[in-house]
Protein backbone atom coordinates (compact mmCIF):
# COMPACT_ATOMS: atom_id res chain seq x y z
CA UNK A 1 0.00 0.00 0.00
CA UNK A 2 1.30 3.59 -1.12
CA UNK A 3 1.79 5.66 2.19
CA UNK A 4 0.37 9.17 1.98
CA UNK A 5 1.58 11.61 4.44
CA UNK A 6 0.04 15.18 4.53
CA UNK A 7 2.18 17.99 5.07
CA UNK A 8 0.67 21.17 6.62
CA UNK A 9 2.37 24.62 5.52
CA UNK A 10 1.04 27.44 7.26
CA UNK A 11 0.24 30.30 4.39
CA UNK A 12 -0.59 34.50 5.68
CA UNK A 13 -4.34 34.36 4.76
CA UNK A 14 -7.59 34.46 6.90
CA UNK A 15 -7.39 30.54 6.09
CA UNK A 16 -4.11 29.90 8.35
CA UNK A 17 -2.61 26.65 6.35
CA UNK A 18 -2.38 24.41 3.02
CA UNK A 19 -1.79 21.35 2.53
CA UNK A 20 0.16 19.42 0.48
CA UNK A 21 -0.01 15.44 0.18
CA UNK A 22 3.25 13.11 -0.43
CA UNK A 23 2.43 10.22 -2.06
CA UNK A 24 5.43 7.54 -1.99
CA UNK A 25 5.58 5.56 -5.06
CA UNK A 26 7.89 4.24 -7.73
CA UNK A 27 7.42 7.83 -9.27
CA UNK A 28 7.06 10.21 -5.79
CA UNK A 29 4.16 12.18 -6.06
CA UNK A 30 2.63 15.88 -4.62
CA UNK A 31 -0.70 16.71 -4.96
CA UNK A 32 -0.63 20.17 -4.86
CA UNK A 33 2.42 22.30 -4.65
CA UNK A 34 2.24 23.98 -1.49
CA UNK A 35 3.32 27.85 -0.94
CA UNK A 36 5.93 30.03 -1.89
CA UNK A 37 7.64 31.15 1.35
CA UNK A 38 11.13 29.97 3.06
CA UNK A 39 9.09 28.27 5.73
CA UNK A 40 7.24 26.15 3.04
CA UNK A 41 10.09 24.90 2.03
CA UNK A 42 11.41 23.79 4.93
CA UNK A 43 8.21 22.39 5.76
CA UNK A 44 8.51 19.98 2.70
CA UNK A 45 12.02 19.24 2.34
CA UNK A 46 12.09 18.07 6.85
CA UNK A 47 8.63 16.22 5.85
CA UNK A 48 9.95 14.57 3.08
CA UNK A 49 13.65 13.71 4.56
CA UNK A 50 11.81 12.13 7.12
CA UNK A 51 10.59 9.82 4.68
CA UNK A 52 14.04 9.58 3.03
CA UNK A 53 13.24 11.44 0.03
CA UNK A 54 14.95 14.52 -1.32
CA UNK A 55 13.21 17.85 -2.91
CA UNK A 56 14.81 16.87 -6.51
CA UNK A 57 13.67 12.89 -6.11
CA UNK A 58 9.81 13.99 -6.61
CA UNK A 59 9.00 13.68 -10.19
CA UNK A 60 5.09 14.23 -10.20
CA UNK A 61 3.27 17.27 -9.16
CA UNK A 62 -0.49 17.40 -9.06
CA UNK A 63 -2.18 20.43 -8.92
CA UNK A 64 -5.70 20.61 -8.20
CA UNK A 65 -6.14 24.44 -8.74
CA UNK A 66 -4.08 27.04 -10.23
CA UNK A 67 -4.50 29.41 -7.02
CA UNK A 68 -1.09 30.49 -5.44
CA UNK A 69 -1.19 28.75 -2.07
CA UNK A 70 -1.63 25.14 -4.12
CA UNK A 71 1.09 26.12 -6.95
CA UNK A 72 3.78 27.61 -4.92
CA UNK A 73 6.89 25.27 -4.32
CA UNK A 74 5.80 23.58 -7.63
CA UNK A 75 7.88 25.30 -10.32
CA UNK A 76 10.89 25.24 -7.54
CA UNK A 77 10.40 21.47 -7.56
CA UNK A 78 10.45 21.69 -11.01
CA UNK A 79 13.96 22.84 -10.93
CA UNK A 80 15.58 21.23 -8.16
CA UNK A 81 14.81 17.53 -10.24
CA UNK A 82 12.96 17.94 -13.10
CA UNK A 83 9.56 16.88 -11.94
CA UNK A 84 6.55 17.33 -14.36
CA UNK A 85 3.40 19.44 -13.32
CA UNK A 86 0.42 18.80 -13.85
CA UNK A 87 -2.93 21.41 -14.50
CA UNK A 88 -6.11 21.32 -15.84
CA UNK A 89 -5.86 23.48 -19.45
CA UNK A 90 -8.66 26.13 -17.60
CA UNK A 91 -6.18 27.30 -14.55
CA UNK A 92 -3.13 26.79 -16.64
CA UNK A 93 -2.83 30.89 -16.68
CA UNK A 94 -3.51 30.78 -13.19
CA UNK A 95 -0.37 29.47 -11.95
CA UNK A 96 1.75 30.79 -14.84
CA UNK A 97 2.61 33.77 -13.83
CA UNK A 98 4.73 36.39 -16.20
CA UNK A 99 6.62 39.68 -14.57
CA UNK A 100 6.08 40.80 -17.83
CA UNK A 101 2.61 40.86 -18.31
CA UNK A 102 1.02 41.00 -14.90
CA UNK A 103 -0.15 44.54 -15.20
CA UNK A 104 -1.94 43.83 -17.85
CA UNK A 105 -3.17 40.27 -17.88
CA UNK A 106 -3.94 39.54 -14.16
CA UNK A 107 -4.18 43.34 -12.67
CA UNK A 108 -6.01 45.41 -15.08
CA UNK A 109 -9.16 42.32 -15.20
CA UNK A 110 -9.24 42.67 -11.42
CA UNK A 111 -9.29 46.48 -11.71
CA UNK A 112 -12.36 47.06 -13.99
CA UNK A 113 -14.06 44.29 -12.10
CA UNK A 114 -14.05 46.27 -9.32
CA UNK A 115 -14.86 49.89 -11.01
CA UNK A 116 -17.66 47.91 -13.10
CA UNK A 117 -19.31 47.23 -9.74
CA UNK A 118 -18.97 50.40 -8.26
CA UNK A 119 -15.67 50.32 -5.53
CA UNK A 120 -14.60 53.99 -4.30
CA UNK A 121 -11.36 54.20 -6.12
CA UNK A 122 -9.35 54.70 -2.72
CA UNK A 123 -10.50 51.45 -1.95
CA UNK A 124 -9.09 50.30 -5.53
CA UNK A 125 -6.33 51.75 -5.14
CA UNK A 126 -5.26 50.31 -1.67
CA UNK A 127 -6.37 46.58 -3.62
CA UNK A 128 -4.19 47.13 -6.37
CA UNK A 129 -1.55 47.99 -4.00
CA UNK A 130 -2.23 44.76 -1.75
CA UNK A 131 -2.03 42.74 -5.12
CA UNK A 132 1.58 44.21 -5.89
CA UNK A 133 3.10 43.32 -2.46
CA UNK A 134 1.15 39.59 -3.11
CA UNK A 135 2.80 39.43 -6.58
CA UNK A 136 6.41 40.43 -5.55
CA UNK A 137 6.26 38.40 -2.19
CA UNK A 138 5.28 35.04 -3.95
CA UNK A 139 5.70 35.09 -7.04
CA UNK A 140 5.88 31.35 -8.09
CA UNK A 141 8.57 31.70 -11.04
CA UNK A 142 8.34 30.27 -14.59
CA UNK A 143 8.31 26.74 -14.87
CA UNK A 144 6.21 24.05 -17.37
CA UNK A 145 3.08 22.34 -16.64
CA UNK A 146 1.41 19.37 -18.55
CA UNK A 147 -2.25 18.79 -19.03
CA UNK A 148 -4.39 17.03 -16.98
CA UNK A 149 -6.94 14.69 -18.99
CA UNK A 150 -10.53 14.67 -17.42
CA UNK A 151 -11.21 10.67 -16.76
CA UNK A 152 -7.85 9.87 -17.14
CA UNK A 153 -6.77 7.30 -14.66
CA UNK A 154 -3.09 8.32 -13.02
CA UNK A 155 -0.81 5.15 -12.08
CA UNK A 156 0.79 4.58 -8.69
CA UNK A 157 2.01 1.33 -7.37
CA UNK A 158 -0.90 0.03 -6.11
CA UNK A 159 -3.87 2.10 -6.86
CA UNK A 160 -4.93 4.75 -9.30
CA UNK A 161 -6.65 8.39 -9.48
CA UNK A 162 -8.84 9.13 -11.54
CA UNK A 163 -9.13 12.81 -12.33
CA UNK A 164 -13.08 14.50 -11.92
CA UNK A 165 -13.15 17.63 -13.20
CA UNK A 166 -15.22 19.90 -10.73
CA UNK A 167 -15.64 23.52 -11.77
CA UNK A 168 -16.12 26.15 -9.39
CA UNK A 169 -14.15 27.30 -6.87
CA UNK A 170 -11.96 28.16 -10.21
CA UNK A 171 -13.15 26.77 -13.90
CA UNK A 172 -10.17 24.19 -13.78
CA UNK A 173 -10.30 22.78 -10.10
CA UNK A 174 -9.88 19.06 -10.19
CA UNK A 175 -10.10 16.40 -7.69
CA UNK A 176 -8.40 13.34 -7.17
CA UNK A 177 -10.76 9.76 -6.64
CA UNK A 178 -9.26 6.82 -5.81
CA UNK A 179 -12.25 4.91 -6.71
CA UNK A 180 -11.08 1.87 -5.24
CA UNK A 181 -9.73 2.71 -1.58
CA UNK A 182 -12.56 5.89 -1.44
CA UNK A 183 -10.10 8.28 -1.01
CA UNK A 184 -11.04 11.88 -2.49
CA UNK A 185 -8.25 14.51 -2.48
CA UNK A 186 -10.75 17.53 -2.83
CA UNK A 187 -8.50 20.63 -3.44
CA UNK A 188 -10.54 23.75 -2.31
CA UNK A 189 -13.73 22.11 -3.86
CA UNK A 190 -14.68 20.40 -0.81
CA UNK A 191 -13.53 21.50 2.66
CA UNK A 192 -14.64 20.73 6.19
CA UNK A 193 -14.93 23.88 7.91
CA UNK A 194 -15.07 26.42 5.27
CA UNK A 195 -17.02 27.08 2.72
CA UNK A 196 -15.19 27.26 -0.45
CA UNK A 197 -15.53 30.44 -2.75
CA UNK A 198 -16.85 30.37 -6.27
CA UNK A 199 -14.01 32.97 -7.18
CA UNK A 200 -15.57 34.86 -10.57
CA UNK A 201 -13.27 34.35 -13.61
CA UNK A 202 -12.77 37.36 -14.34
CA UNK A 203 -11.08 36.75 -18.57
CA UNK A 204 -13.79 34.09 -19.34
CA UNK A 205 -16.86 36.57 -18.08
CA UNK A 206 -14.97 39.45 -20.15
CA UNK A 207 -15.47 36.92 -22.80
CA UNK A 208 -18.88 36.90 -22.29
CA UNK A 209 -18.67 32.78 -22.52
CA UNK A 210 -21.75 32.27 -20.01
CA UNK A 211 -19.52 30.51 -17.27
CA UNK A 212 -21.31 31.06 -13.43
CA UNK A 213 -18.78 30.26 -11.00
CA UNK A 214 -21.44 29.30 -8.38
CA UNK A 215 -23.59 28.09 -10.88
CA UNK A 216 -20.88 25.01 -11.73
CA UNK A 217 -19.76 25.04 -8.41
CA UNK A 218 -23.64 23.66 -7.05
CA UNK A 219 -23.23 21.22 -10.39
CA UNK A 220 -19.95 20.15 -9.23
CA UNK A 221 -21.26 19.30 -5.41
CA UNK A 222 -23.97 17.48 -7.26
CA UNK A 223 -21.34 15.63 -8.96
CA UNK A 224 -19.12 14.76 -6.11
CA UNK A 225 -22.69 13.83 -4.04
CA UNK A 226 -22.85 10.40 -5.86
CA UNK A 227 -19.56 9.59 -6.04
CA UNK A 228 -18.96 6.59 -3.23
CA UNK A 229 -16.22 8.48 -0.87
CA UNK A 230 -14.80 6.99 2.71
CA UNK A 231 -12.44 9.96 3.41
CA UNK A 232 -11.78 13.42 2.27
CA UNK A 233 -8.57 14.83 1.57
CA UNK A 234 -8.87 18.45 1.80
CA UNK A 235 -6.53 21.30 0.48
CA UNK A 236 -7.25 23.47 3.59
CA UNK A 237 -7.78 21.19 7.63
CA UNK A 238 -7.46 17.96 8.56
CA UNK A 239 -9.26 14.57 6.45
CA UNK A 240 -12.78 14.05 7.10
CA UNK A 241 -15.22 11.77 6.56
CA UNK A 242 -19.20 12.17 5.61
CA UNK A 243 -18.96 14.07 2.36
CA UNK A 244 -23.05 13.62 1.73
CA UNK A 245 -23.80 15.17 5.13
CA UNK A 246 -21.19 18.50 4.50
CA UNK A 247 -22.50 19.06 0.58
CA UNK A 248 -25.97 19.12 1.97
CA UNK A 249 -24.59 21.86 4.36
CA UNK A 250 -22.67 23.76 1.96
CA UNK A 251 -26.19 24.21 -0.41
CA UNK A 252 -28.07 25.11 2.55
CA UNK A 253 -25.71 27.82 3.45
CA UNK A 254 -25.70 29.10 -0.32
CA UNK A 255 -29.66 28.97 -0.28
CA UNK A 256 -29.75 31.23 2.67
CA UNK A 257 -27.47 33.63 1.31
CA UNK A 258 -29.23 33.93 -1.65
CA UNK A 259 -31.97 34.27 0.05
CA UNK A 260 -30.45 37.56 2.21
CA UNK A 261 -29.20 38.55 -1.22
CA UNK A 262 -32.34 38.76 -2.38
CA UNK A 263 -33.87 40.55 0.92
CA UNK A 264 -31.11 43.17 0.42
CA UNK A 265 -32.83 43.95 -3.08
CA UNK A 266 -36.48 44.11 -1.87
CA UNK A 267 -35.54 46.25 1.32
CA UNK A 268 -37.61 49.81 1.46
CA UNK A 269 -33.98 51.83 2.18
CA UNK A 270 -33.14 50.46 -1.65
CA UNK A 271 -33.13 53.16 -4.46
CA UNK A 272 -35.67 52.57 -6.81
CA UNK A 273 -32.66 52.27 -9.46
CA UNK A 274 -31.04 49.78 -8.05
CA UNK A 275 -27.76 48.78 -6.43
CA UNK A 276 -24.28 48.14 -7.67
CA UNK A 277 -22.38 45.03 -6.85
CA UNK A 278 -20.23 47.18 -3.66
CA UNK A 279 -23.16 47.87 -1.93
CA UNK A 280 -24.99 44.95 -2.00
CA UNK A 281 -21.46 43.06 -0.60
CA UNK A 282 -21.44 45.64 2.03
CA UNK A 283 -25.07 45.14 3.16
CA UNK A 284 -24.91 41.55 3.25
CA UNK A 285 -20.65 41.60 4.78
CA UNK A 286 -20.32 44.68 5.98
CA UNK A 287 -16.94 44.03 8.04
CA UNK A 288 -15.30 43.30 4.95
CA UNK A 289 -12.11 45.08 3.86
CA UNK A 290 -9.19 45.24 1.53
CA UNK A 291 -8.59 42.06 -0.39
CA UNK A 292 -11.57 40.21 1.13
CA UNK A 293 -14.09 42.80 -0.57
CA UNK A 294 -13.20 40.51 -3.66
CA UNK A 295 -14.22 37.29 -2.56
CA UNK A 296 -17.21 38.55 -0.97
CA UNK A 297 -18.23 40.12 -4.37
CA UNK A 298 -17.70 36.94 -6.00
CA UNK A 299 -19.80 35.49 -4.05
CA UNK A 300 -22.36 37.82 -4.50
CA UNK A 301 -22.29 37.85 -7.63
CA UNK A 302 -23.02 34.09 -8.38
CA UNK A 303 -25.75 34.72 -6.32
CA UNK A 304 -26.75 37.74 -8.35
CA UNK A 305 -26.57 35.78 -11.34
CA UNK A 306 -28.86 32.40 -10.06
CA UNK A 307 -31.51 35.70 -8.88
CA UNK A 308 -31.25 37.07 -12.21
CA UNK A 309 -31.74 33.13 -14.26
CA UNK A 310 -34.64 32.27 -11.70
CA UNK A 311 -36.57 35.99 -12.77
CA UNK A 312 -36.06 37.01 -9.35
CA UNK A 313 -34.19 40.47 -10.19
CA UNK A 314 -33.26 42.41 -13.05
CA UNK A 315 -29.70 44.14 -14.06
CA UNK A 316 -29.08 47.31 -16.45
CA UNK A 317 -25.92 49.02 -17.29
CA UNK A 318 -25.89 52.71 -15.80
CA UNK A 319 -23.04 54.96 -16.65
CA UNK A 320 -20.87 51.71 -16.98
CA UNK A 321 -22.25 49.86 -13.94
CA UNK A 322 -24.58 47.13 -13.26
CA UNK A 323 -27.61 48.13 -11.10
CA UNK A 324 -29.22 45.07 -9.60
CA UNK A 325 -33.12 45.42 -7.81
CA UNK A 326 -35.86 43.05 -7.68
CA UNK A 327 -38.35 42.33 -9.94
CA UNK A 328 -41.16 43.46 -7.92
CA UNK A 329 -39.87 47.26 -7.57
ZN1 LIG B 1 -8.20 27.96 -4.04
Amino acid sequence: MNHISRIEIPIPFPIRSVNVYFIEDSIPTLIDGGFHSKEGLTLVENALREKGVRLSDIKRVLLTHGHLDHVGLAGRIQQSGGAEVFIHPRDTDKCIWNIETYAEKKKAPFLRFFREGGLPENIVESISGQMDARFQSFFPGDFAVKDLEIGKKIAFDTFTLEVIHCPGHTRGSVCFFDRENKRFFSGDHLLEKITSNPVVELETRENGNGYKSLSHYLESLEVTAHLDIAQVLPGHGSPFRGHRKRIEEIKKHHRSRRGEVLRVLDSPSMTRDGMNLFEITMAVFPELRAWDIFLGMSEILGHLEILQEKGLIDVRMVSGRHLYRAVNH
